[in-house]
């Protein structure tokens, strides 16, 4: 196969699958009206490469065969490869109006860290299970959700530790017979995977020797036996309250993925009990995953910016110096996003045979704009005034007797109608002063891991270069 089509995508959704959302079991996510518009959102990565106009860009060719494939399963082998994957995400977000198709774009992550891990590891079983899967992968271009954070119980306990209230808040291998291996326990906040293929179940912190059984790595399908998705609601459609808009809601859903003893069938594992690679992969992955994560902010910080400076506009402020300081300090916020982004992909480490973003700079960029961006926010709001919060509604201004004093009233700059005013004030409040502003807000902090972790990883990153400039500091201080 190779390619899907987006019709083929959505057929391969309707499996049986155990979903449940608002306390209801969904029969099938592609028609359920919430779940529908995460679906239409994923598919975007299936309809670019369907596309002609993305279609160079959405589809790689086999490294061996020649054949067609989605380009996040093509191992990157260097800066140029690492960067086309960035075109590719930045891309695709700005088609989804700054929303992430997801899928296939962590699925590359997570099968990158997995690859880099077996061969570090250098298990040929390994090496061997995770190539096998990858052209499992490409063929039937599937689209996979990353379940890498266990819901954890008490943070400051191991896994193991008997002091956890039960033994089960990481995800755990409870038994193994020759055909495989069988899990349980809990992954929280998983992106997509009521309407994703596969989950690839990850490992979320280094572990030590007492925690072996929850050194587990493996593939699964999203219809497994066992296997539960309860997802959280998510925005599907417009309020009466709002003026329409012609363009789709994008979304998606996170689940509490709840394992009540799944089987595994060895071929699919790719790691049971090696503990002290845990944490190659989870740091490998927050290599490739934090890089991501700046790709759809890109997108998304741009559009923030096109709306700041409209509202800055419609409001007659945008020469005043505040106004341009604030604009300005977006614009700089932006550009160091894209900067980190980018050097992520142009100075790569190779580990395990394939190029590895800047690990150092990837988390950087990364915690650098989640680290700004209630900041962002905040100079967005300033803009705007209270009428962020507080604008008559559609309701209001489709009312024959209010139209008039709305119009009248709610106007800015002279020459700029005052609906579009209201409209852009709508966006702003839906990304910026709602609860699903707060949500991107949360995003922002603990999608890809909280910012402790970024700043661990650089940290601990970055100990040969603090030793290399400690001698030179030395030297100039006249030290033997
Ligand atoms: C919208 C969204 C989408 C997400 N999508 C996915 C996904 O698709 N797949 C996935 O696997 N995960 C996903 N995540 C999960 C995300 O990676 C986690 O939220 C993040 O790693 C933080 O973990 P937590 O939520 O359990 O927070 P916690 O771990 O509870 O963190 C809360 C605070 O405690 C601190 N803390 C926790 N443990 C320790 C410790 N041992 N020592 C010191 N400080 C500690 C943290 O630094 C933080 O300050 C998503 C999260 C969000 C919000």
């Amino acid at each position: 196969m190779g390619l899907r089509t987006v019709k083929q995508y959505k057929e391969g959704l309707r499996d049986g699958r155990q979903v449940w959302i608002l306390g209801e079991k969904v029969s099938d996510v592609t028609t359920h009206p919430m779940l529908k518009v995460g679906v239409e959102t994923a598919a975007l990565d299936y309809e670019m490469a369907e596309d002609p106009r993305y279609h160079e860009l959405a589809v790689a060719q086999h490294p061996e065969t020649g054949e067609p494939i989605s380009r996040h399963y093509y191992l990157p082998k260097n800066a140029e490869d690492l960067l086309k994957r960035h075109e590719l995400i930045v891309t695709a977000t700005r088609l989804g109006d700054g929303v992430i198709p997801f899928t296939k774009d962590v699925a590359g992550d997570c099968l990158n860290a997995i690859w880099v891990t077996s061969q570090v590891m250098g298990k040929e079983e390994y090496i061997e299970r995770i190539r096998e899967y990858y052209e499992h992968v490409r063929k039937r271009d599937l689209s996979i959700a990353c379940g890498m954070t266990d819901v954890k119980g008490d943070r400051s306990l191991h896994p193991s530790s008997p002091e956890q209230s039960h033994p089960d808040f990481y995800v755990r291998v409870v038994d193994k017979n020759d055909e495989g291996i069988i899990v349980r326990g809990a992954k929280m906040h998983i992106t997509a995977s009521a309407y994703s293929d596969e989950i690839l179940v990850l490992p979320c912190r280094a572990m030590r020797e007492g925690d072996r059984d929850y050194a587990v790595c493996f593939a699964v399908p999203a219809n497994a036996k066992g296997l539960k998705h309860i997802c959280h609601p998510l925005r599907y459609q417009q309020s009466p309250l709002e003026f329409p808009v012609d363009v789709p809601i994008r979304m998606h859903t996170e689940s509490l993925l709840v394992f009540d003893d799944v089987f595994i069938p060895w071929e699919r594992v790719f790691l049971c009990g090696e503990w002290q690679y845990a944490g190659t992969i989870a740091y490998n992955f927050s290599f490739f995953h934090r890089h991501t994560a700046s790709c759809y902010r890109i997108a998304l910080t741009e559009l923030q910016l096109g709306m700041a400076q409209a509202i800055a506009e419609y409001n007659g402020i945008d020469r005043i110096s505040h106004v341009r300081e604030k604009i300005t300090n977006m614009i700089i916020y932006l550009e160091m996003l894209k900067s980190l982004a980018k050097a992520s992909c142009s100075d790569p480490v190779i580990y395990g045979g394939i190029a590895v973003p800047n690990p150092v700079i990837s988390n950087i960029s990364k915690y650098h704009f989640a680290e700004n961006y209630h900041n962002f926010v905040k100079w967005v709001q300033d803009l705007c005034g209270g009428i962020l919060v507080t604008a008559p509604t559609y309701l209001d201004y489709q009312n024959p007797e209010l139209r008039g004093y709305i119009d009248k009233y709610l106007g800015g700059k002279k020459g700029i109608p005052t609906e579009h005013r209201l409209r852009m004030l709508q966006l702003i409040r839906i990304w910026m002063a709602s609860d699903i502003g707060g949500g991107i807000e949360v995003l922002a902090l603990h999608g890809e891991g909280s910012l402790q972790a970024q700043r661990m990883i650089i940290y601990g990153e970055y100990q040969n270069q603090l030793q290399e400039y400690k001698e030179r500091a030395k030297r100039v201080a006249g030290i033997k």
